[in-house]
């Protein structure tokens, strides 16, 4: 009967494949339920070689210097028959709190692994070491002192270390990041740092040898909601900028993204979320620089090619006239005017031509092309037209009726307005996407 110590009803003892006497559970035990307190007289470790030879066995390590057991000689409680397994169904909650860290099956025993409990005690000459037999296929075989040093346990039973123990993983584990700097290597991620942002002992943010933004930081630092909704933010801008910015901006913009997630890191939320808004503003300013480019660039070349042409038909008009006759030369002629009709047309409204990089530079070229096009069409049709007098007669002994059908042609190049906007259909605006990402969450 227990004297010092709590067990959950559902517990009882009996005979154990694993070694003696173990902890049973009579029904279904759910997932971080309380299975045990443990309690008893708080001793020195070395208190322990002074104990009568029954009880040697059952003190549990509670601080590096201190176990809970019982000085006196008694029988033992129910809390002493907890075996070790390499693959337990139970931890810790603080010191004396055991917890299941699973949904635990009727009949199935109750373990818990005592490198969550154990560590080396400093100056003491004991030195606890087990040969494991728990029969599990992660069986360690040997139990030492030492095994919360291993990486894979440390893992493992995250959040179920004894209160101690996980102060001392930290402690360990901890890494000093104000120390480091750029062109090293920073030891959590296993990136180069390549451009420091901001580093402090518990925290870092910086770009790494790719431009990516990077950030670690210590166990210590819990992630806040307000943290975890910027650095999603910035992992989204992230991955918008490699499509919408040119190489060049890539750096500036991503240094602005990591200086939200550095004030993040210090809780200054809306400064944060204020340098966010100046990236994204940065963002959208560069790519439609870009996108715009592509554009003008697009027209241009179109009406470069189309220039060309006009000088060759200039340098061999005979040929020309005499292979084309003198109504589908002009009717040509005013066709290839429509392209320039259509370059000045979008040169002209350029500060108000919606472009979007996020459509790509194929949509813009396609877009670009379809209006240099679509003019040329307007410019062949006008040009047939008036060769027709269906529309307006040319005037008497005008001198050059060819440069009065030019005129009319540059000004049906206006028809590429006409043109669907296909770049915003294509492209959608980030607006619009940043409200899906931010209600989504
Ligand atoms: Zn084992």
């Amino acid at each position: 009967m227990s004297t010092h110590s709590w067990i959950h009803p559902s517990l009882e003892i009996r005979e154990s494949k694993i070694h003696g006497k173990g902890v049973f559970a009579t029904t279904c035990i759910k997932a971080s339920e309380r299975l045990a307190i443990f309690g008893g007289d708080i001793m020195l470790i070395d208190e322990i070689n002074n104990l009568a030879e029954s009880m040697q066995d059952y003190p549990m390590q509670i601080e590096e210097r201190f176990v809970l057991g019982s000085r006196e000689e008694r029988t033992s409680e129910d809390t002493d028959y907890f075996n070790h397994s390499c693959a337990p169904n139970a931890g810790f909650k603080g010191q004396i709190f055991l917890v299941a860290m699973r949904d635990i099956e009727k009949n199935e025993e109750i373990t818990f692994d005592y490198s969550m409990v154990l560590s080396q005690s400093v100056g003491s000459d004991i030195v606890f070491t087990m040969e494991c037999q728990c029969g599990s296929e992660s069986c360690r075989k040997m139990i030492s002192e030492e095994d919360w040093k291993k990486p894979e346990l440390q893992k493992k039973y995250r959040g179920f270390f004894s209160e101690y123990i996980s102060e001392k993983i930290e402690e360990t584990n901890r890494t000093d990041f104000s120390k480091l700097c750029e062109g090293d290597k920073d030891p959590t991620l296993n990136k180069t740092i390549n451009t420091l942002i901001e580093a402090t002992e518990d925290w870092i943010v910086y770009l790494d040898a790719d431009l990516s933004v990077e950030w670690a930081q210590n166990d210590n630092i819990a992630e806040t909601e307000s943290f975890g909704a910027i650095a999603n933010m910035v992992a989204y801008y992230e991955s918008l900028s490699s499509e919408l910015l040119a190489k060049r901006h890539i750096e500036p913009f991503h240094r602005l993204l990591g200086e939200s997630l550095a004030r993040s890191y210090e809780n200054h939320t809306e400064r944060a979320n204020e340098i966010l808004t100046r990236a994204k503003e940065y963002m959208d300013a560069r790519s439609k620089e870009r996108a715009k480019m592509w554009y003008l660039c697009s027209s241009a070349s179109v009406v470069t090619c189309v220039s060309i042409v006009i000088l060759l038909v200039k340098c061999f008009y005979a040929h020309f006239y005499l292979w084309a006759g003198p109504a589908w030369t002009d009717i040509i002629i005013g066709s290839l005017f429509g392209s320039i009709g259509a370059f000045i047309s979008i040169i002209s409204r350029s500060s108000e031509i919606s472009v979007n990089a996020a459509a790509g530079l194929k949509i813009h070229i396609i877009d670009g092309l379809a209006r240099v096009f679509v003019a040329m069409l307007g410019a062949f049709l006008v040009a047939v037209c008036l060769k027709a007098n269906l529309v307006l007669s040319m005037p008497n002994g005008l001198d050059s009726p060819r440069l009065y059908l030019i005129a009319f042609c540059i000004v049906a190049g206006a028809s590429e307005r006409i043109v669907p906007d296909l770049i915003q259909k294509v492209g959608g605006t980030i607006d619009a996407k940043d409200k899906v990402v931010r209600e989504s969450k």
